[in-house]
C-alpha cells in the first residue's frame, strides 16, 4: 500500500546520526525541514562511539548468550552490566532480550542485517564522495582480534557465517597480524579481517552532515529542548520547546536515541528500549603505536580506532538507566582491556573521555517506520534502536526515512523494523530463506571487493 504523506513541514527531534541524515535526505529532496536538539551536535551517543561502519554483523542477542553471560552480568568488570535494581521496565526488556536470543530471531535478524549492510555501506560511500564530507572516512575494514584460542574458534565461526551473506573474513594467524600491525604485541591467537567494512572519525561525519542539510535548507534548532510534544488525539501538531517557542509541523520524526522511549510515550506510541551505556578514552600514540586501521580486541569486547592523531579505545555496556554517570572503574577497563593486546597503553596520555547511550530494542532490530496505526499518531515516523550498529546503519536510515515520508515507498521493505509488534513478528514468520541465501550479498557490486 503507498502512503502518501502531508509534508509541508516536517519536525525532526533528535541531532544524533539518525535525524541528522533523515534531515540530510529530506532537505536533499526538497522538503521543508526543521530539526530540533537539545544539544549542539556534540555531545549524543553519534558523537563518541568506535566510528566503525560494521556491515551485516549481528546484533547483540545471540543464542548462547544469556547462559554464557548471566554469571557475570552482575559483576561491574564485566563488559556486559547490569547493575542490579528493581526496574520492572527493565525486566521486561530482559525478558524479551531472552527471547530474542532464540535461533529463529537470530536467524531473522542476521537475515536482515546482512541485506541492510550492503545497503548502508553503499550509501555511506555514496554520501562521502558526492557530499565531500571531510571525516577521516577510510574503506580498510575492521580486525577482530583473539589472544585466547577458544574465543578464536567462536571468531572463526562468525567469519564463516558473514560469508555466506556475501561478506570477505580473511583469516590471519597471530604472526600475520603483528605482521601487519606492529603495534600489536606477541601472544595473539588469530584475527579475522573483516574487510568490506569502513571506519571514520564519527564527532567530524556528524558536523559535515549537519552541514549538509543545513545547505540543502534544512533548519538546524541547536540547543532547543523539546518539552511537549503536541498533538490532537495523538495525531502530531508541533512541538512546544523548553525556551517557551511552539513550532507547528505536519510530519514528526522520532529520532531522539534512547530518549525516543519517552517522546513517543507522549502520543500513546510504545517503543521500548534499554540504555546500553558504553565509554571512550582518547590516548596519546605514536604513528607506530597504533594499528593502521580500527580493530576489536575480542575477549575485552575493547574497540581501538587510529583517530585525530591517537588512539580512541571505546566499549563496555552497561544497563544503568539514562543517565551520563562515568564510573571510574568502567572507564578505566578500556585501558586495561587494551594494555595486553597494544604497546605502550599503559604510557600513553588520556586526551578525554565520554559515555553515550546506546538506544537498545530487546530483539536487537531497530524500529524504522510509521506508528502503529492503532495510536492514531499517523504522522509520525521513528527511527530509532541501532543499539551498537547506529553509526554504520544511521545514513542508510535517515535515506529510508525520506524514502517512506516523500514517496511511501521506500527502496527496502521496512517490515521487519515496523513499530507495529504484529507486522513486526509477521516479517520474523516471512523469513524463509536458510543462513547462506541473502538476496543482495550474490550479484551485488562490492560483495568481496576488499577497498
Ligand atoms: C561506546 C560506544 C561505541 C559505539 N560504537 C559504535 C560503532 O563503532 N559503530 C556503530 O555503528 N555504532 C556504534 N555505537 C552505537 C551508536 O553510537 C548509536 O547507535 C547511535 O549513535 C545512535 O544514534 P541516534 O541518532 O539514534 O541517537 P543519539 O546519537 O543519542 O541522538 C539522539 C539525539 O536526540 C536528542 N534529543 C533527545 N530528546 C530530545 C528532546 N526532548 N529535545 C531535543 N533533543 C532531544 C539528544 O540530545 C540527542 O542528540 C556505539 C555506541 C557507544 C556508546
Amino acid at each position: 500500500m503507498v502512503l502518501l504523506v502531508s509534508t509541508n513541514h516536517i519536525i525532526i527531534i533528535g541531532g544524533g546520526i539518525v535525524g541528522v541524515s533523515t534531515a540530510f535526505y529530506l532537505a536533499q529532496a526538497g522538503q521543508h525541514v526543521t530539526l530540533v536538539d537539545r544539544e549542539q551536535f556534540n555531545v549524543n551517543a553519534s558523537t563518541g562511539n568506535a566510528g566503525i561502519i560494521a556491515l551485516g554483523h549481528p546484533p547483540m542477542p545471540r543464542p548462547g548468550l544469556i547462559s554464557q553471560t548471566m554469571k557475570l552480568l552482575f559483576d561491574p568488570l564485566n563488559p556486559l552490566y547490569i547493575p542490579p535494581r528493581i526496574d520492572p521496565a527493565l525486566w521486561k526488556w530482559m525478558w524479551d532480550f531472552r527471547k530474542g536470543c532464540s535461533q529463529q530471531q537470530f536467524r531473522h535478524s542476521m537475515h536482515v542485517l546482512a541485506e541492510l549492510g550492503w545497503l548502508a555501506g553503499e550509501c555511506f560511500d555514496q554520501l562521502v564522495d558526492e557530499e565531500h564530507l571531510d571525516c577521516e572516512y577510510r574503506r580498510t575494514g575492521w580486525i577482530e582480534v583473539f589472544r585466547d584460542p577458544e574465543r578464536l574458534k567462536q571468531g572463526l565461526e562468525e567469519a564463516a557465517l558473514l560469508r555466506e551473506y556475501g561478506y570477505n573474513a580473511d583469516e590471519l594467524t597471530g604472526e600475520q597480524l603483528h605482521q601487519r600491525e606492529p603495534a600489536f604485541l606477541p601472544g595473539v591467537a588469530g584475527a579475522v579481517h573483516y574487510t568490506d567494512s569502513r571506519l571514520a572519525n564519527p564527532q567530524r561525519t556528524l558536523q559535515e552532515l549537519a552541514d549538509r542539510a543545513e545547505n540543502h535548507g534544512a533548519a538546524m534548532l541547536t540547543g532547543s529542548d523539546v518539552s511537549e510534544i503536541l498533538h490532537t488525539n495523538h495525531r502530531f501538531t508541533g512541538v512546544q520547546l523548553k525556551n517557551g517557542r511552539r513550532i507547528a509541523g505536519d510530519t514528526l520524526v522520532l529520532a531522539g536515541g534512547i530518549w525516543t522511549t519517552q517522546l513517543a510515550k507522549q502520543l500513546g506510541i510504545a517503543v521500548p528500549m534499554q540504555a546500553g551505556k558504553g565509554y571512550h578514552m582518547n590516548i596519546t600514540a605514536e604513528p607506530a603505536d597504533r594499528p593502521s586501521t580500527v580493530c576489536v580486541l575480542a575477549e575485552t569486547f575493547v574497540a581501538v580506532n587510529p583517530m585525530a592523531g591517537g588512539l580512541r579505545l571505546a566499549g563496555t555496556v552497561e544497563l544503568s538507566g539514562i543517565n551520563h554517570r562515568m564510573v571510574q572503574k568502567r572507564l578505566d577497563m578500556l585501558r586495561f582491556g587494551a594494555r595486553t593486546y597494544l604497546r605502550n597503553i599503559d604510557h600513553a596520555e588520556t586526551t578525554s573521555t565520554w559515555c553515550g547511550l546506546r538506544p537498545c530494542t530487546a530483539d536487537g532490530l531497530p524500529v524504522i517506520g510509521w506508528a502503529p496505526k492503532s495510536t492514531g499518531a499517523d504522522n509520525v515516523f521513528i527511527a530509532t534502536g541501532h543499539a551498537m550498529m547506529g553509526f554504520a546503519l544511521g545514513p542508510i536510515t535517515g535515506k529510508l526515512a525520506a524514502e517512506s515520508i516523500t514517496t511511501g515507498q521506500p527502496s527496502y521493505d521496512l517490515a521487519p523494523f515496523s513499530a507495529d509488534p504484529t507486522r513486526r513478528a509477521h516479517a520474523r514468520t516471512r523469513t524463509t530463506s536458510p543462513l547462506g541465501h541473502s538476496r543482495l550479498a550474490p550479484e551485488h557490486p562490492s560483495a568481496g571487493v576488499c577497498t
